[in-house]
């Protein structure tokens, strides 16, 4: 049996190994995947076990996804544009990093919510990872302008600058103001479970434009404030659950070569989400 897991530190609450052995079993791809723990001492003697020939790859998260790369052999240009590494492929000894979380949101968005980001104005809340994977890709599909607002202003300036330098579309902004946008996407924390920030959202989204799409990148509750007030304002919404999904799904691919079976992760997901979170 072949292996896969997921390094991170801390990795007991992910959902990753839930529903990729649910596609795993589906796809009928002898392999298992396994949570990690690796605490920042591990991570080398981690990186290096992947190169044993029954472990497929890995999944990296929190705090691990700019330190993994000097650990690997090579990159793939999108995570070497973005500075992060989720997904790690082995193949003949040999690991290469790979970025599927900005890819993965922007299917989402299309596949989900039917949006398509070209030509588009899009406002982003947070300037932390994900929010660093998600413009990049937003900038890679073709959005017209991408605002970036942080509680922190100079990070938001910081990943403008990177992203600008790359010669695609970003501009910090200094107020979230919801006015003259397609699509308002929250990639703060403020509204995830355990925070202390549950019943808050990042913006009030009265004054937006009606049609506009909110998007939340949280998905631990499923239903946040700030889905909560896109709704009262009447406008389409999208949780955080299928840009979890499609960065799993795009990574599966990688790893197997086979289609990932995307309706058994979102069941396998969905499941292990009505259950209270593990302690
Ligand atoms: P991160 O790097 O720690 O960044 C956190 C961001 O939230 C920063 O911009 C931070 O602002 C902001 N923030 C935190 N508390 C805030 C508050 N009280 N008010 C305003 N802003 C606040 O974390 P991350 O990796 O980007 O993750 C952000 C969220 O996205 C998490 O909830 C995570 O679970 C979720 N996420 C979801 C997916 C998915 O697949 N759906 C993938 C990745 C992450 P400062 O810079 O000012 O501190």
């Amino acid at each position: 049996m072949k292996r896969l897991g997921i390094i991170g530190d801390p990795v007991a609450h992910s959902l990753s190994p839930i529903f990729q052995n649910a596609a795993l079993e589906a796809a009928g791809i002898d392999a298992h995947y396994e949570a990690w723990h690796t605490p920042r001492a591990d991570l080398p003697a981690r990186v290096g076990s992947l190169r044993d020939g029954d472990v497929l790859g890995a999944n990296v998260t929190i705090p691990h996804k700019g330190a993994v790369i000097p650990l690997l052999d090579g990159l793939d240009p999108r995570a070497a544009l973005v500075g992060a590494v989720n997904t790690v492929v082995q193949r003949d000894g040999k690991l290469t990093g790979y970025n599927t979380d900005g890819a993965g949101f922007v299917e989402a968005l299309r596949r989900e919510a039917g949006f398509e980001p070209a030509g588009k104005r899009v406002l982003l809340l947070g300037a932390g990872g994900a929010a660093r994977g998600i413009t990049f890709a937003l900038g890679q599909a073709e959005a017209s302008a991408v605002h970036i607002w942080n509680r922190t202003p100079a990070r938001a300036e910081r990943l403008a600058e990177d992203v600008h330098a790359a010669g695609m579309p970003a501009e910090a902004v200094p107020e979230a103001s919801p006015a003259g946008y397609a699509c308002i996407v929250n990639c703060t924390s403020v509204g995830m479970e355990g925070t202390g920030t549950e019943s808050e959202s990042p913006i009030n989204l009265a004054q937006a434009e009606p049609g506009t799409l909110a998007v939340d990148i949280v998905y631990r509750p499923a239903d946040t404030a700030f889905l909560h007030a896109a709704q009262e304002a009447g406008l389409p919404s999208l949780g955080g659950l299928p840009m979890l999904i499609y960065q799993g799904a795009l990574a599966f691919e990688l790893w197997t070569g086979a289609p990932a079976p995307v309706d058994v992760m979102f069941r396998a997901a969905r499941e292990a989400l009505a259950r209270p979170a593990p302690p």
